[in-house]
């Protein structure tokens, strides 16, 4: 494929149109298999890892081109494939730091979906406080053990490998005593349990170890290097999550404007017609500063300046938009939210109520608002630290 941006982009819209674009179901078992099988036409069409090294399977294209992948795929309202995880966060981790067997074994089969990879970082006392962990391993001659707890794992019941932080050196300063290591997730003493999310779906878990050994040659970079590895890929990964989450939400609020245009707005003069109204110009407006700050993020992209603080701007902003979008159209869809099926004002309840839902999730994963603010006010600022 060419390598101009532009004419990539076309490229990708003419594949797009003659794709099988796969319609994404609401249960959660069937809208995973549907992903796989997705992630799979995606990979054998060349729309993954595309700013990978072409070692890892991938294309060796810019960041940018990758982003313009994906954003055809929003625009041709194209759903994500489902290892995302392993894809956005673990792989180009690997592909960095990794030896070369972990490339040239791991990823080709991240990339297909054949393997699919969660993210074990998070624990019961170590989320935003990240360096905090306890999970345990400890050399045995050529394997390490591994005993502890994680938490909030996305998709550990369905994954066959893990990218899992450790403490290797609990006498060292919290940062300084982290391994990033690769656990086959069919390792014996492995357990995971899934949590039900107030979605209903069952997406994350509960990840338990017990005395799991695992080969020394799976260590990603330095023994007790691994804080330097989970933090690497987060700030380009981050500017390019933004980017591709505003054009779903665009998508989003125009299906929604859509469905009430079809449905026909109430009069404007009535309690309900304002309601909508007010709605629709809140999320206008929200998309439109999103907009403005993400044309920010694709020059500094383009510049190679990611990651820097402004990052967290990016973020904060992605989630109070995210919220505010998506919680407009839970308002208007009032108390039929919860009755499955139904459409008030067009709107298709059982869509846009998990939608809703699921952006609660948006201010916490990937580092809370709480903490986005403490960036900004402390790095882009120079605040006094609280
Ligand atoms: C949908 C979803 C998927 C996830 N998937 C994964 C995954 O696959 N793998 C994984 O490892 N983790 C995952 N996580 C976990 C996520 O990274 C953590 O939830 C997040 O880092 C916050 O940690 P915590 O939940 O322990 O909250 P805590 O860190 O305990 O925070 C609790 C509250 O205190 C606030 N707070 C904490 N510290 C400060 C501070 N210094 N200043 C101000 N306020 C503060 C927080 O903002 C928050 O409001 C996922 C989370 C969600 C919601």
């Amino acid at each position: 494929m060419t390598t101009d941006l532009a004419e990539y982009r076309s490229g990708v819209r003419a594949w797009l149109a003659d794709a099988d674009i796969p319609t994404v179901p609401l249960d959660l078992d069937e809208r995973f298999d549907v992903l796989r099988d997705w992630q799979r036409v995606l990979f054998e069409a060349g729309g993954l890892g595309i700013s990978w090294s072409k070692e890892a399977g991938g294309q060796g294209l810019s960041h940018l081109h990758q982003l313009a992948f994906a954003e055809e795929l929003a625009y041709a309202r194209a759903p994500m494939p489902i290892g995302l995880i392993g894809l956005d966060v673990v792989g180009p981790s690997i592909d960095e730091f990794g030896q070369q067997w972990q490339r040239e074994e791991l990823l080709p089969k991240l990339l297909s979906g054949e393997h699919i990879w969660c993210q074990g970082f998070s624990e019961p006392g170590a989320g935003s406080d990240l360096a905090s962990l306890r999970t345990r391993a400890v050399l045995d001659g050529d394997e390490f053990v591994i005993s502890g707890q994680k938490v909030w794992t996305s998709w550990a019941h369905k994954a066959q490998w893990c990218a899992l932080l450790v403490r290797t050196d609990p006498a060292a300063h919290k940062h300084a005593g982290i391994s990033y290591l690769l656990v086959d997730m069919s390792t014996p003493g492995i357990t995971p349990k899934p949590l039900e999310q107030m979605t209903g779906d069952r997406e994350f878990c509960e990840v338990f170890f017990d005395e799991v050994r695992v080969p020394r040659r799976n260590l990603v970079g330095e023994l007790n290097g691994g804080w330097a590895v989970a933090t690497h890929t987060l700030g380009i990964e981050r500017a390019a999550y933004t980017l591709r989450r505003r054009v779903d939400y665009e998508i989003a609020f125009e299906d929604a404007v859509a469905a009430l245009r079809d449905h026909g707005l109430p009069a404007p003069e009535t309690g309900l017609g304002r309601r909508v109204r007010i709605a629709i110009g809140k999320a206008h407006v929200a998309l439109k500063v999103l907009g403005a700050q993400t044309q920010k993020t694709v020059a500094r992209l383009a510049a190679g300046e990611v990651p820097t603080p402004e990052d967290s701007v990016d973020k904060l902003l992605l989630n109070e938009v995210e919220q505010i979008i998506f919680g407009e159209i839970a308002e208007l869809l009032g108390p039929y939210r919860a009755v499955e099926e139904s459409r008030p004002l067009g709107l298709a309840s059982d869509r846009w109520a998990h939608d809703h839902l699921y952006s609660r999730a948006t201010s916490i994963y990937g580092g809370t608002s709480q903490i986005q603010r403490n960036i900004i006010s402390e790095r882009l600022l120079g605040l006094p630290r609280g």
